[in-house]
C-alpha cells in the first residue's frame, strides 16, 4: 500500500460507478477479510479513492447493466430505501443503526442555518458516533458537509469503507436525494457530489461480474483508449504493448516510471524494465527521469537479451529509450506481448525530424499510443520536435553523431520554432 490517491471526475452516478468498478478492477488490491461482512472472501481494493461528480442529479442513478446481467439497483429502489433509511428517524428492532435515525434530528437546524447563512462552513451533518466504535457493523457513511455557494449546494461526503457494486449507487443516490431535499427547503440548487473513501472495494463473487460488465461497455465503445484493452479475470494476465512517444523533455521516461512502479507497489505485478546500454543518461541499474524519479532496470547491448532475461512471472516489461535498440526490437516486442503488457517509451523523431531508429515498427504493433509533448523553449507552445543545438546554432544534418569538443544540447521545439537541418 503506498501513497497513490485514486481521483475520479465523473459525469454522473451510473458514470461514477462505472469508472470506479473499471478502476477497483485494473488497480485494486487484494486483501483477505478478517473482520465485518463476508469473512474468509476477498477483496479487491482501491485505496483513497476521491470521487467528483459534476451532475449527480442526472436520472437514472442506478448503473444500466448489459441485457442478461442481473440489475445492482434501480431508481425506484434507490427512493425506497433513501425514504425509509436515510430520511426517515424510524429504526426496526433488529437494526443497529439507520442513516434516518441519525441524519434526521440535524436536518432542521442545517436547513435554518443554510437559509439564514449561506455562506457558513458549519453545515455538516455527523452520521458517525463515537460509540460506533463498539458495533460489530458500524456505519460506512461518517460525515456528510455541505457548502453553498452562488446559489448552488454542494455535497462532500467520507465513506470509512465503501461496497462498490452494491453500496455505491445506492449511496451515492441517498446523497443526491437528501442534497434534493435539503436545496428545495433551503432555496437554491443541488450542485455537485464530492466522496472520499479510505478504501471503496468488491467482493470475489463480484469479479467476474464486474469484468463482463466493464468489458461490455467497453466493445459498446465508451472509455478511454488506453482502458480497452481486453479486462482479464483476477488473475489472469492483460496482453498488449502500449506506446509512449515526444520529443526529448516530454516526460517520457517519468511516464514510464509512474506506470511501472504503479504496478508493482498497488497492483502487486512483476514488472522488469530495460535500456539500451547506449543510455548514458541514467546510472548503473535503473532508468532516470529528469525528475529525479528512478526504477531498477537491467542494461541491455541487444533487443535479443531482453528475451534471455524477462522471467516466466513477469506480468509486465517496460522498455525505456526505444529507439536507440536495434532493428530486432519490434520482433521481441511482439514475442512478449502474447504473454504479457509490454510499455515501450522513445523519442519518434531524431533531430532531423525523420523516425528514430525502429520506432516506426514499434508504433505500428502498439495497440495504444501516448502522444506527449513537451514544451517549445522559444515560445512556449506544445512541442514535438527536438533542435539539437551545436556551441548555441542548430546543428546541421550532417554534423558528426558524436561530437568531439565543442558543447552540444538539446532544445525541445513545436513546429514553427524547429529549424530543419540543411
Ligand atoms: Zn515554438
Amino acid at each position: 500500500m503506498g501513497s497513490r490517491v485514486c481521483r475520479i471526475s465523473a459525469h454522473s452516478i451510473s458514470d461514477a460507478w462505472f469508472q470506479v468498478v473499471r478502476a477497483a478492477l485494473e488497480v485494486g488490491s487484494d486483501y483477505p477479510i478478517t473482520r465485518g461482512s463476508f469473512v474468509g472472501h476477498q477483496r479487491r481494493e482501491l485505496e483513497s479513492l476521491v470521487l467528483a461528480i459534476e451532475a449527480p442529479g442526472t436520472r437514472p442513478f442506478s448503473p444500466v447493466l448489459p441485457r442478461g446481467m442481473p440489475p445492482v439497483a434501480d431508481d425506484e429502489s434507490i427512493q425506497k430505501h433513501f425514504e425509509e433509511y436515510w430520511l426517515s428517524p424510524d429504526k426496526a428492532e433488529d437494526e443497529e443503526y439507520t442513516h434516518g435515525e441519525r441524519i434526521h434530528p440535524q436536518l432542521e437546524p442545517l436547513i435554518k442555518m443554510l437559509r439564514e447563512t449561506p455562506d457558513t462552513n458549519q453545515a455538516c451533518i455527523e452520521v458517525g458516533r463515537p460509540e460506533d466504535i463498539f458495533l460489530e457493523n458500524p456505519p460506512c457513511l461518517r460525515l456528510i458537509d455541505y457548502k453553498l455557494r452562488s446559489g448552488i449546494l454542494s455535497a462532500h461526503a467520507y465513506f470509512r469503507s465503501w461496497d462498490i457494486w452494491v453500496g455505491l449507487p445506492a449511496d451515492l443516490g441517498g446523497l443526491q436525494l437528501l442534497n434534493e431535499f435539503i436545496s428545495s427547503e433551503v432555496g437554491c440548487q443541488p450542485g455537485p457530489l464530492f466522496v472520499y473513501s479510505k478504501g471503496a472495494h468488491l467482493y470475489d463473487y463480484q469479479w467476474k461480474m464486474a469484468s463482463q460488465y466493464a468489458g461490455y461497455s467497453l466493445k459498446d465503445g465508451s472509455g478511454s483508449p488506453r482502458s480497452l484493452r481486453r479486462w482479464g479475470m483476477a488473475r489472469e494476465r492483460r496482453c498488449g504493448l502500449l506506446v509512449m512517444r515526444g520529443p526529448m523533455f516530454s516526460k517520457k521516461t517519468f511516464r514510464l516510471i509512474e506506470e511501472l512502479s504503479g504496478r508493482t507497489e498497488y497492483a502487486g505485478q512483476k514488472v522488469q524494465a530495460f535500456k539500451p546500454a547506449r543510455d548514458t543518461r541514467s546510472g548503473e541499474g535503473t532508468i532516470t527521469a529528469h525528475s529525479g524519479a528512478s526504477f531498477p532496470a537491467w542494461k541491455v547491448s541487444s533487443s535479443r537479451e531482453i528475451l534471455e532475461l524477462v522471467k516466466d512471472d513477469t506480468d509486465m516489461v517496460g522498455i525505456d529509450e526505444a529507439q536507440f535498440f536495434d532493428d530486432e526490437l519490434p520482433q521481441v516486442c511482439r514475442e512478449l506481448m502474447k504473454e504479457r503488457e509490454v510499455i515501450v517509451a522513445g523519442l519518434n523523431l531524431d533531430f532531423r525530424a525523420e523516425p528514430f531508429g525502429p520506432m516506426p515498427q514499434i508504433l505500428a504493433l502498439a495497440t495504444d499510443v501516448v502522444v506527449l509533448k513537451a514544451i517549445c523553449v522559444i515560445c512556449g507552445k506544445d512541442a514535438d520536435y527536438s533542435q539539437r543545438m551545436i556551441d548555441g546554432k542548430p546543428a546541421r544534418r550532417d554534423d558528426p553523431t558524436i561530437l568531439i569538443g565543442g558543447s552540444e544540447r538539446y532544445e525541445a521545439r513545436c513546429r514553427n520554432c524547429y529549424v530543419e537541418p540543411c
